[in-house]
């Protein structure tokens, strides 16, 4: 499926209903290691960017419909995770401005500019416990599978279970950084609210492109 601004929409409108659908999940890994509103400010948030979806212009781009999401995040979703992901989002449609289309390299050059301004914004290295344990396998994974020769949907999708691992991965760490890095040891077992989300977000960019 190409990756044009259906898609995109596709993926937004499929991140608001998986972010409502797993809400109590990131508030309970968030309750565990941090302050327990991470799928409430996530949820708010794509809720948000919905309605403005009817306000896109017919000729609006994949990048313009990213710009909206990082405006609309940035404005509702507050805490770390909203500058964070509206950094990413932002950096995401600035990589793929003017393209009506993504081709392996905009996807890779998309997922790599979210992945630098999360770290641009937060500074967190990886196993610093945070969303970042997802997003650089996901980063890693999806720039291999452009240099096999995948296509589009196979680049998201290999950067989907790459972040699904490396959320997993977060487990056993201790955290650097954000609020569970109050709790030392004490968040060891738990997994990172914020690399989960993101994981669930990278699989539904795949599915928009597998549909
Ligand atoms: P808050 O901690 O302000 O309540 P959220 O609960 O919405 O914000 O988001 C918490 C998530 O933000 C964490 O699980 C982690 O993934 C991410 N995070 C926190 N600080 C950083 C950072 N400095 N760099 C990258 N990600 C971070
Ligand atoms: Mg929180
Ligand atoms: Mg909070």
């Amino acid at each position: 499926m190409t990756l044009n601004t259906d898609w995109a929409v596709r993926w937004i409108k499929g991140s608001a209903a998986v972010v409502s659908e797993h809400r109590v999940e990131l508030i309970t890994l968030d309750r565990e290691i941090g302050d327990g509103d991470h799928g409430e400010n996530l949820d708010r948030g794509f809720s948000a960017v919905l309605p403005k979806l009817d306000d896109l212009p017919a000729d609006a781009t994949p990048g313009d419909a990213l710009k909206l999401v990082a405006t609309t995040l940035i404005s509702t979703v507050g805490g770390a995770a909203g500058p964070l992901y509206g950094t990413a989002y932002l950096k995401a449609a600035g990589a793929v401005a003017g393209h009506a289309e993504l081709d392996g390299e905009a996807v890779v050059a998309m997922l790599t500019a979210a992945r630098d301004g999360i770290v641009l914004r937060g500074k967190a290295e990886a196993g610093d416990k945070t969303m970042v344990d997802a997003w650089t396998p996901a980063v890693d994974a999806a720039s291999s599978a452009l240099a096999d020769g995948l296509g589009e949907a196979a680049i998201l999708d290999a950067a989907a279970t790459a972040a699904e691992a490396g959320a997993r991965a977060t487990e056993p760490l201790v955290a650097r950084k954000g609020r569970a890095s109050y709790l030392g040891e004490r968040a060891i077992g738990h997994r990172d609210p914020g690399a989960q989300s993101s994981a669930l977000l990278l699989r539904v960019a795949a599915d928009a492109a597998a549909g």
